[in-house]
Formats: C-alpha cells, sequence, structure tokens
C-alpha cells in the first residue's frame, strides 16, 4: 500500500480516524475537494474546494486575516504562552546536530528529539509530558526554493506539541482543540478561516493518520496522531500512541504579518538592514503580487525556473524590475537564511568540510558568497552574524556563547575558499560542453566548484532543480556498520565484573564454547568499544586474543584447547596492559575537554583509540594544530592531571542524562541502552562512556603528546603517552637531547682543531718552503716533511705520511710549493678516521709529465678505494691503511723514475 492508498482507506473510515470532538462541537462540515476528492473539515459552508485548490490560497500576503502583528520572536512567545497555560512543559530546543541518531546528522523534526533507536527499534523518550518544544530544524533537501518561494528555509523552527495519551497527556481530541485554540483565541483567526485536511503521516518506522491545518491555503500544522507501527501494507499498533504535531513558527509569524515574503519578518532587523543597504525599493508594489503569484505558481509545476518564469509573465514585472528588486531580493533573502542555519550548526559544534554533514554546511557558505559575488553585494558578515544573533537570542539565549566561535569559523572557511577560487577558474576553463547534473555533483565533490560559481561565471544559467536534492541525499545519513554474527540465542546477559569489584583474577562457568570463542557467565575481561581495546590474559591455559560484545554478551576468542560448556574455569587478566589502557582511556577525557578550552567550542570527539602504550584522540577542528597550540592542550591537560580530581562514575537514566548534562555527554557516539553510564572528570569534562577509568586524575600521573596530523577535513588527531609510557617517553626525550647535546659538542670540537690547524698551515707553510729552497740535491726533513731534492731536469719531490697534519693543511702546502717550484710534486697520505686519503698536486712545468691524477688513482686502487682530479691537484683515498707503505712507495717510483 502507497500513502495514497493507506489516506483513501483511513478516510473511508472518518469515524475512526479523523472526526474529533471539536468537529462536533463546532458544526465542522466534511466535505470532498471537487478538484482533487481530498477529504477536509470546514465551518465554511461555501467552500467546495481544499486549501490547496481554494481561490482564497495566499490571500493573507498584504491582507493578514488577524489583528495583532506577531514577527518571529513574539509568534513563539504567544504559542509558549498558550501551551504552558494549558499545561504543557516549555523545553529548549535540541541541539540541531542529532548526536542521539547514528542515522542522522542533523535534526530534521522536532519528533527527532525523543526518538531513541534500540537495535533496530525506535523508542521515544520524553522529558516532559505533554510539552511543546521551539525546535530548530535543518533541511537541505530544498536550497534552490531558498530565497525564491517566499516560504522555504534551509533552517526553520518547528513547533512541537507532544503528549503521550496517559494519565498526564492526551489524544487526538484534546490535541486538536488545542490547536484550535491556539489559532482562534491566542493568534484571533477567524474560525471559519481554519481548513482540517485528512492525511497520513509516516516516518522513523511509525505512522498514524494526521489532519493538516490551514488559513488561506498556507499549512500552518500538523497533527499526527502515531499508532502504528511497521510498512504500510504490514502494521501493527504501537505499545505507546503517541501525539506529534509540528507547526511552522516562521509560517505563524508570516500569516500574522501578511508580508511578502516569511523572511520579511522572520530574520529581523538584518533584513532591513541589508535591503536599504543594496539600494532595493522594499515598499515597491510589485512585492505582493509577485510573491502571491509565487506561492500559487509553486503547486502548479515541478521545475522553479519554470514557476518563476510564469510568474513574471503573469504579473508582468518587466526585465528591468526583475533584475533590480525581485533578484537581489532573493540574494538577500538566501544569504540571511543561509547565515542563520551557520550560526545554529556551528554553534552546536558542526564544521564546514568536504565529509558527512560538513558537506551541507560548506555548500551553504558558498552559496552566500558566491550569491554576493554575482550581484555585487559587499556585506560584512560578522555584522550580519551579530545582528542575528542580537535577535535570535531573544527566543535561543545559548547562541550567545558561541559569537565569536560562529565568526571565527565562517572567516576561515571563507578564506579558503577565495584561496580555492584560482585552482576553481582553472577547472573551469578545461569544461568543454555544458555539464549535466552528474557533471555538477562530480565537480563539487571532488573538486569543491559549486553549481553558484558555474552561474556567476555563466558556465550554466541555471541550478538544475534536483541538484541539491541528490547531493543532501548523498550526504544525509551515516552509513550503519555491520557486526559478524554469532550463535548467542538462549544465551544470558553476561555479568560484567569490570563495572564492579573488577578483579583481576576470578572463576567463571563457560557458557558456550565454540569454534575458537568462549562465553562465560561472568567476565572482568573489558570487551573491544567506545575506541578502548581489549584486555589479554588467559582463559584457563589460553590465552586470549581479542574480546568483542555482541548485544549484553561478551565473547572471547582465544588460543590453545577449547573448555568444555558446563565447565569452572579460572581466569586471569593482563593487569600491566589493563592499567595502561586505563590511563590513556581516562587520559582521552582529559584531552578532549582540553583541547576545547584551548580550540574552541567545535571542538568535539570525532573518535578515539585506547592501547596499552600509545593512544590517540581525533578532534574536530578546523586546520592543523600549531606548535603553541599542542604545547597549550598539554600544558592544560597535565594541569587537570595535578589537581587531583576524582573520577566519578554514576549511572543515570538516558533522558534525565540528557536533561542534567546537555548532549555534551556523547563524545563517544550514541549509547544505544536505556541507562547511560556518566563518567565526569569535576565538571570539567562529562561523559556516557561504558569504558575503564583510573579513580583520580593524579592517577595518570603525566600525559605526553607525541604526535598530531590533520587526518581529514576538519578532523585533527592527537596521539599520546599517559603514565609509565609518558615518562619512557619524556626519558627518551631528554636522552636523545643529551646525544643530541653530546653531538653538537663534538662537532664544535672539530671546528675548533680545523681553525687551530688552519692557522698552523699557515704559520708552518713559509717555513717549510723556506727549508724546500735552501734544500740542496738529497733527502731531507722538516717537521715530518720529507723533501727530495733531484738535479736540475728531474722532478723535485715533497712528502709526508705524518697523521698529525689534514686536508686543510696538504692542500695550502701542497699549493705554495709548486707556486714556488713548478717542477715539484707534493703528496700527502694521512689517516682520517675510519680512511686513508691521498693529496696531490703536481707544479705547473712537471704537471705535463707527471699527472697528480694519475698518481691518486693508482694510489687510491692500493688503499682500496678510488680518487681523482686534474693533472695539477687530486685527491682520493681508501680504506686499507695496512698498504700505506706500499703506497707511498709508488708514489715516488711514480715521480721519481
Ligand atoms: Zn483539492
Ligand atoms: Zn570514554
Amino acid at each position: 500500500m502507497n500513502k495514497k492508498e493507506i489516506r483513501e482507506k483511513f478516510s473511508a473510515e472518518p469515524q475512526r480516524y479523523y472526526n474529533v470532538n471539536l468537529f462536533e462541537d463546532q458544526g465542522f462540515e466534511r466535505k470532498s475537494c471537487n478538484i482533487c476528492n481530498r477529504f477536509f473539515w470546514t465551518l465554511d459552508s461555501e467552500k467546495g474546494k481544499c486549501p490547496d485548490h481554494s481561490d482564497d490560497t495566499y490571500s493573507f500576503i498584504g491582507d493578514p486575516p488577524t489583528a495583532k502583528r506577531f514577527d518571529y520572536t513574539q509568534a513563539w512567545k504567544e504559542v509558549e504562552s498558550f501551551f504552558v497555560k494549558n499545561n504543557h512543559t516549555s523545553i529548549n530546543r535540541y541541539p540541531v546536530v542529532c548526536r542521539w541518531r547514528d542515522d542522522l546528522y542533523f535534526t530534521i523534526a522536532s519528533i527527532v528529539d525523543f526518538q531513541r533507536v534500540m537495535g533496530s527499534k525506535v523508542v521515544f523518550e520524553f522529558p516532559a509530558n505533554p510539552l511543546v518544544v521551539p525546535q530548530t530544524c535543518l533541511r537541505f533537501k530544498d536550497l534552490e526554493n531558498v530565497g525564491v518561494t517566499g516560504r522555504h528555509f534551509s533552517s526553520f523552527c518547528m513547533i512541537g506539541q507532544h503528549s503521550i495519551p496517559n494519565e498526564n497527556g492526551y489524544w487526538k481530541d484534546e490535541c486538536v482543540n488545542l490547536d484550535f485554540n491556539l489559532l482562534t483565541q491566542q493568534f484571533g483567526i477567524a474560525k471559519k478561516e481554519i481548513t482540517f485536511v485528512e492525511d497520513v503521516w509516516e516516518g522513523g518506522g511509525s505512522f498514524g493518520s494526521s489532519l493538516e491545518y490551514f488559513v488561506r491555503g498556507l499549512e500552518l500544522g500538523n497533527a499526527v496522531f502515531t499508532e502504528f507501527q511497521g510498512d504500510l501494507s504490514n502494521y501493527k499498533t504501537l505499545d505507546q500512541r503517541i501525539i506529534d504535531m509540528g507547526a511552522g513558527l516562521e509560517r505563524f509569524a508570516w500569516i500574522t504579518m501578511g508580508t511578502p515574503t516569511a523572511y520579511d519578518c522572520c530574520f529581523g532587523p538584518i533584513t532591513e538592514k541589508l535591503i536599504q543597504n543594496a539600494g532595493i525599493d522594499a515598499n515597491s508594489s510589485v512585492l505582493v503580487p509577485y510573491f502571491t503569484e509565487i506561492a500559487r505558481n509553486l503547486e502548479l509545476y515541478d521545475d522553479l525556473s519554470q514557476v518563476r518564469k510564469n510568474t513574471i509573465k503573469s504579473t508582468g514585472l518587466s526585465d528591468e524590475q526583475i533584475s533590480r528588486i525581485i533578484t537581489p531580493l532573493e540574494g538577500i533573502y538566501l544569504i540571511i537564511d543561509h547565515i542563520r542555519t551557520l550560526i545554529f550548526a556551528i554553534s552546536d559544534g558542526a564544521l564546514p568540510s568536504n565529509v558527512g554533514g560538513g558537506y551541507n554546511l560548506r555548500i551553504m557558505l558558498r552559496r552566500v558568497i558566491s550569491t554576493m559575488d554575482r550581484l555585487k553585494l559587499k556585506f560584512d558578515l560578522d555584522e550580519i552574524i551579530d545582528i542575528q544573533i542580537d535577535y535570535l537570542k531573544n527566543t535561543y539565549p545559548e547562541l550567545e556563547k558561541t559569537r565569536q566561535d560562529v565568526k571565527e569559523i565562517i572567516s576561515i572557511e571563507t578564506g579558503r575558499y577565495d584561496s580555492s577560487k584560482q585552482r576553481m577558474q582553472k577547472i573551469v576553463s578545461k569544461l568543454d560542453q555544458k555539464p549535466s547534473v552528474e557533471d555538477l555533483i562530480r565537480l563539487y565533490e571532488s573538486d569543491g566548484v559549486t553549481p553558484e560559481y558555474l552561474k556567476e561565471m555563466k558556465v550554466i544559467s541555471e541550478i538544475p532543480s534536483t541538484f541539491y536534492g541528490k547531493l543532501a541525499d548523498l550526504h544525509q545519513s551515516k552509513k550503519q556498520r555491520e557486526q559478524e554474527s554469532f550463535p548467542l540465542e538462549g544465551i544470558p546477559d553476561t555479568e560484567l565484573l569490570f563495572y564492579g569489584d573488577d578483579p583481576r583474577e576470578f572463576d567463571a562457568k563457560v557458557l558456550k564454547s565454540f569454534e575458537n570463542f568462549v562465553v562465560l557467565d561472568r567476565t572482568a575481561f573489558y570487551a573491544r568499544g567506545g575506541g578502548q581495546e581489549p584486555d589479554h590474559g588467559k582463559i584457563g591455559d589460553c590465552d586470549i586474543i581479542d574480546i568483542t560484545k555482541h548485544g549484553n554478551i561478551v565473547v572471547h576468542k582465544i588460543k590453545g584447547d577449547m573448555p568444555k560448556d558446563g565447565e569452572m574455569i579460572s581466569c586471569v587478566v593482563d593487569a600491566k596492559r589493563r592499567d595502561g589502557i586505563t590511563k590513556n582511556h581516562t587520559s582521552t577525557h582529559i584531552i578532549n575537554t582540553s583541547a576545547r578550552s584551548v580550540l574552541g567550542s567545535w571542538v568535539w570527539q570525532h573518535s578515539a583509540f585506547k592501547e596499552e602504550d600509545h593512544a590517540r584522540l581525533d578532534i574536530t577542528h578546523h586546520s592543523a594544530l600549531t606548535d603553541n597550540d599542542v604545547k597549550k592542550i598539554e600544558h592544560l591537560a597535565n594541569s587537570i592531571v595535578e589537581k587531583s580530581i576524582p573520577v566519578k562514575i554514576e549511572n543515570f537514566d538516558r533522558g534525565t542524562a540528557e536533561q542534567k548534562y546537555g548532549f555534551r555527554i556523547y563524545q563517544g557516539g550514541v549509547v544505544p541502552v536505556k541507562s547511560v553510564r556518566i563518567v565526569s572528570i569535576g565538571d570539567l569534562d562529562i561523559e556516557a562512556c561504558g569504558g575503564t577509568h583510573v579513580a583520580n586524575t593524579s592517577d595518570v600521573e603525566e600525559i605526553k603528546i607525541t604526535r598530531t596530523k590533520r587526518i581529514q577535513d576538519g578532523v585533527v588527531r592527537i596521539e599520546f603517552v599517559s603514565g609509565e609510557s609518558a615518562k619512557e617517553f619524556v626519558r627518551k626525550r631528554q636522552q636523545d637531547s643529551e646525544s643530541k647535546e653530546r653531538e653538537g659538542k663534538l662537532k664544535e670540537q672539530e671546528k675548533e682543531k680545523r681553525v687551530e690547524r688552519r692557522q698552523l698551515a699557515k704559520e708552518r707553510i713559509p717555513i717549510i718552503a723556506k727549508s724546500l729552497s735552501e734544500c740542496k740535491e738529497g733527502v731531507s726533513t722538516i717537521e715530518d716533511i720529507i723533501i727530495v731534492s733531484t738535479e736540475s731536469g728531474k722532478a723535485n719531490f715533497c712528502y709526508s705520511t705524518s697523521n698529525d697534519y689534514d686536508d686543510v693543511f696538504h692542500i695550502g702546502l701542497g699549493e705554495a710549493l709548486c707556486k714556488a717550484d713548478p717542477r715539484l710534486v707534493y703528496c700527502g697520505l694521512f689517516e682520517d678516521g675510519e680512511k686513508i686519503r691521498v693529496i696531490v698536486h703536481a707544479g705547473d712545468d712537471i704537471s705535463k709529465e707527471k699527472s697528480a691524477g694519475e698518481i691518486v688513482r693508482n694510489v687510491s686502487q692500493i688503499l682500496g678505494g678510488s680518487g681523482g682530479g686534474s693533472s695539477k691537484f687530486a685527491q682520493g683515498g681508501g680504506t686499507d691503511k695496512s698498504k700505506k707503505e706500499d703506497a707511498i712507495k709508488n708514489v715516488k717510483i711514480m715521480v721519481l723514475e
């Protein structure tokens, strides 16, 4: 059965599904639309058509049906005071980032606040009954409508009226009564103006009949009587029926104000300010007919550009009026709407990025910037944020706290977009044909090129209406993880000793032993979970390899002879490993809160991993961490350690914990159980966490951040160690720096030695040169320099094999001597550490007969190495020091014979 069929089925039994006391009491008539046949209830005997097809559709624009005027802020005050007067609890909005559901990034309806997924079932948890909530909801499917249609927003306030029919709450009759009285008594709308339309609403695995209520064609709310679960063809009654009335606050304001668009009365003073700033005539008489016609046409055509075209045609607006008034107004509405959504999302901890829900936020900011560029509007985003928060805080005072954070994130993200424009320009210039919707998605996903940018660059004239829908589908929900299934039917829950006395040794009974897995009746072994690695240890003689939790049953994977079912067995936990893991786990919480205080409110745990001797925490942050960030985080973390703060563990009912501590508790993700374990470090860090923790922060001893890295857009990894591992890390770093210091000292000494030698060479070279010139034929020695003087016509030879001289000395002396005697060959042969080196100079004349290069090549070979150079200067060497004598003998032969 589809939705239409089930509605027809319900409408065939109006007494059962739709009739309420109010209709009897007030004398409502049930009618069928003479165009679409849908059933509706009205007090207006002349009405023959449903609100979608009625003649008075959108006639409130320019002519509101109420005496009083309420803007967005005032409209909520009216709604809230009405419901509070009627025994409802008014609760604060829930975050727009849906931390309590794995399958949603953002809160899309007020009922989502109270839905908790447990296994495959959705259960409802209400903090009060009955209640009313001004829930900000984010929806990205209709982005191309925003700013254009007069009534589509990327975020809006859903007035949530919820009730469980029991001794405190109510069912249909009371619900519709209240809604009718809200419209007539509180808002002063005439009874005849209100039409109820029969419908069905389904979502989150449950559904029920519903009555949508309209005034002059504008749907203000939908009261859903949720009473079935399953799909539309195969369903059964819910254990707990629920009233799920959702109404659009923006529409309540709009109907009383009758402004051309809902945007004009819902954003506060910013709208008028920007309109003035852009120099648009906002009082133009064309606005009311234009936007009334847009609203009506929207029902008639699927394609938005068609709606716009028809509207322009039927209202007779000139191109000039469109480009001077309508187009810039649409841009301004879009900019304000998108910034408002970003304010809520960033305040609640979401960051623009290229992954997950962050995608939608990035595209919104890029739309804002492109729109400003395209329309040549120069607005100050900080100012828009300020004026909007000033207005919104009347309803949502919490936004004041994150004012600066919102500005910071938007300014960083704006800078990034500006710097990526050049790259986008290049990509766009290579496009050779008009891109399809698939191309547009690929261009955005892989290159960050938005369709707005393409429109600005005139590559496309319109953004296809399916683009944002498709993009939102791709990034709407998170993927569910699959888990291995085990044959565990009939096995009772495992008693978890690590939440109690937490013994390191215990006895347990084997409930089931299969393949290489074993299930015990009780266990002190911690199962892998929440990023904490499993314990090691022994079950009987078997070593534990892995431990996983399936529902409430712990399954141990072991190695060795498998124990038998029913056997009593003694178990030992690897205490040292557990101790290390536990310290690292508490440190994760400490670093998380420290990073948040140092960096900003947008820091959330993205994921974590805790092993015995190392751990890591991935946090949401816009940029890589600087050395200074790391230093500050580490310092703050260690000051929390030093303060010796007790780590408290308490169990709460999930709803109570959420109300008491807020949604910050879900750092580690969704908690799929009714009772949550709250781990708190004073009031610095309060998280729902199932892991093992030290009793006091001082037990952590010390925390050292070993490395940080930006692992994806918007996520930074912090690697760290704590306890003994931190001390070991510090010791090692100390040693490293000491050995570095030693190395440095050696280098320093070496340098000094070279300076000394250079000085020595300078002083000695003239002395030796002088001796040489005085030397008659024969052999003489001066300071280990052997001088061989020959008869004229033969080579003069001078050499040294002393290790007291180095390369600097030999090069200097050889050069000087050969200059003085062009028939001289000079050779220095000396040991240098592990090596033995040779340096040869040949004077200008002798070099033609005796090449320095040749001598060095020959000698180096003898020394087991290599070398070379020119005929006048060469150097080389080897490692075989035992060949030193052979080597010099060879040089003599080559020079003198
Ligand atoms: Zn109709
Ligand atoms: Zn934890």
